[in-house]
This record gives C-alpha cells, structure tokens and sequence, in this order.
C-alpha cells in the first residue's frame, strides 16, 4: 500500500500545467482530488515518476450559465455540484447524481473532471454526461478542442484526453426539472452495479437515458430511447421501453453482481428512473 517512488510538482496555472506534462511525457500524470489515483498508485496499478497537481487551478474550479448552457470547470467537486443553487434550478440532475457518489469524504476532494477522465465503468457521472449530451473541452499543446460525450468515453478506464493534455471544463444543457438518476450501489464503496440517468423531454415526447456501471463502459440505451420517441409516457410504455436497456450490451461479471443480473438491473433501473422522471417537473 506504499505508492513506488516519484516527483511532486504543484502547477499555479494550466499553462504550467500543460508545460510539465509536455516536459515529462508519459512519466507523468494529473493528479486532481486524487480519490483514484492515489489509490491506483498505492496499489502500484499506476507508477507515474511525476505527479503534476492541478488541484489549485482556481479558475478550473467554477459553475456558471450562459445562454442555455452551463460551464462546470474540471476542477468542480462532487460536492460543490450537489450544493450549487444554480445547478439545482438549471440542470438538477447533475446535483441528485453527485449526492449518491461514494461518502462525504468522496464528494469534498473528488472532481468532476477527475472521475469522467479516470473512465471507471462503475462510476456516477458517465451516465449523466451521456443522457445530458455534454461536451468535453480539452487542453494540450496544439490548443484546445471539444469532444462530444458520446466519443468521451472510450472503453473501461479510458477516456478522450490523451497523455499531455488537461480536461479544463465541461458544458451542458439546461435542462427542465424531469430528470432522474437512480443507482444499485455496491454496498461498500457506493460506485454502481447498474445506475440511469433518465432526461424526460416531455414537449419534444423523447427521452435520453444513460446506463453506467453494467458494461466495459456507459452508453446509451439506444432501443429504449428508440422506442419512446413520439410516444406518450405512461407506465406500460415505459415498462415495455425498459425491457430494452441491455440490448446490443456486454454486461460485465464479478463478485458483485453476474452479468444476467446486471442486465435484469438495467432494465429495472431504466423503468425507475424514467418513471421517476416522467412524475417530475
Ligand atoms: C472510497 C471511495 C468511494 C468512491 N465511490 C464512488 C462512487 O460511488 N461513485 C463514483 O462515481 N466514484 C466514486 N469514487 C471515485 C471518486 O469519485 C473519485 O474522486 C473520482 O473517480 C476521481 O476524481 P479525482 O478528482 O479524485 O481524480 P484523481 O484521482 O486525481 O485522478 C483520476 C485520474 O484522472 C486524471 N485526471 C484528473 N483530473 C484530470 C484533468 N482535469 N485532466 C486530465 N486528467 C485528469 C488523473 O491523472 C488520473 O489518471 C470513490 C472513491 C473512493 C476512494
């Protein structure tokens, strides 16, 4: 449990940031609240000789709304979401799925940016950043671009950003209040066996729905979402919807929960959350 040995460098700018990453290379990695790597480095899983840490790039840390869309700064934790009145008004889904992420602890030191870069396929926030069709803004030498989250998330612990550069920000709709996220958690750590993010458009009589921790990675559940499209809501429309969350899926199996379990819970979750939602708003 004793990380193996390396350099700590602490950067007061992203451009500083950007600059030892682009100095060290592959011998070096981001370190933001440090909720998974420090565990990953204490397990050896990861053994980057430089550790940079963003974690005092106070402009990478903000909530703010501009002309339909809202900007959360990398460096925004899991807390400062669940307690933003802005968020709870302009996008309440990102604050009811940042008060079921992990303990208390968790939530003070985690990021946002941290956890959608880290990719672990049982965590909370690939499922909203996919039902909220949320767009990634990444820092490296070239300059910056976007990524749709769609393409963020790349396969189990892998996302878009790429070695030398920095997630900066991420940017998402506002949206109304029928909206849900529901989760079966394991028990101990709080990450999920099956999680949903459920986005209800009830003018446009569509639905978007994100799944997180049943497979390699979250996705959409694309049958379900196909289904509903011009649909009335009602409990039997949507139980029969539900019925097609695992579909085209890999789930995934280990001590916690098979992969028909999974799959079942999908479904079972996907009819929760966009029930939940439906009666929202
Ligand atoms: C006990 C425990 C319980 C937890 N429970 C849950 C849970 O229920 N649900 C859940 O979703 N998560 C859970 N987590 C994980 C937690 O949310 C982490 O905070 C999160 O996964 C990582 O965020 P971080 O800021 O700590 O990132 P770090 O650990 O600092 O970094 C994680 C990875 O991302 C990279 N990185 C970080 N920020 C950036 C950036 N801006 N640009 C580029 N690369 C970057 C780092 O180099 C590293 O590879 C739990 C963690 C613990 C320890």
């Amino acid at each position: 449990m004793i990380p193996a040995a390396f350099d700590y460098v602490r950067a007061a700018t992203l451009d500083e940031a950007l600059g030892l990453l682009a100095k060290h290379g592959g011998d070096a990695k981001v370190l933001a609240g440090g909720h998974s790597l420090i565990p990953a480095m204490k397990l050896r899983l990861s053994q980057p000789k430089v550790v940079v840490d963003i974690g005092r790039i106070g402009n990478l840390r903000s909530i703010s709304e501009r002309d339909g869309k809202i900007a959360i700064g990398a460096l925004t934790t899991h807390h400062d979401i669940e307690s933003s009145d802005l968020l709870a008004r302009s996008c309440p889904l990102l604050p009811e799925v940042a008060g079921k992420i992990g303990d208390v602890q968790v939530r003070n030191k985690g990021t946002i940016g941290g956890s959608c870069v880290h990719a672990d396929p049982a965590s909370d926030w690939p499922a909203a950043m996919l039902a909220l069709d949320a767009e990634f803004e990444i820092a490296g030498p070239g300059g910056s671009r976007t990524v749709p989250a769609k393409d963020f998330f790349v396969d189990i612990l892998t996302s878009a950003v790429e070695s030398g550069e920095i997630l900066t920000a991420i940017h998402v709709p506002v949206t109304a209040k029928t909206v849900a996220y529901v989760k079966f958690a394991q028990k101990a750590s709080g990450f999920a066996i099956a999680a949903v993010a459920a986005v209800v458009d009830k003018a446009q009589k569509g639905v978007a729905v994100g799944v997180t921790g049943v497979a390699a990675k979250a996705y959409r559940a694309a049958g379900v979402e196909s289904s509903l499209r011009g649909v009335e809501l009602s409990a039997a429309t949507i139980a029969t919807a539900a019925q097609k969350a695992a579909d085209g899926v890999d789930p995934l199996s280990d001590i916690h929960a098979s992969m028909e379990f999974r799959a079942h819970l999908a479904c079972v979750q996907t009819k929760r959350a966009l029930e939940l939602a439906a009666g929202r708003g």
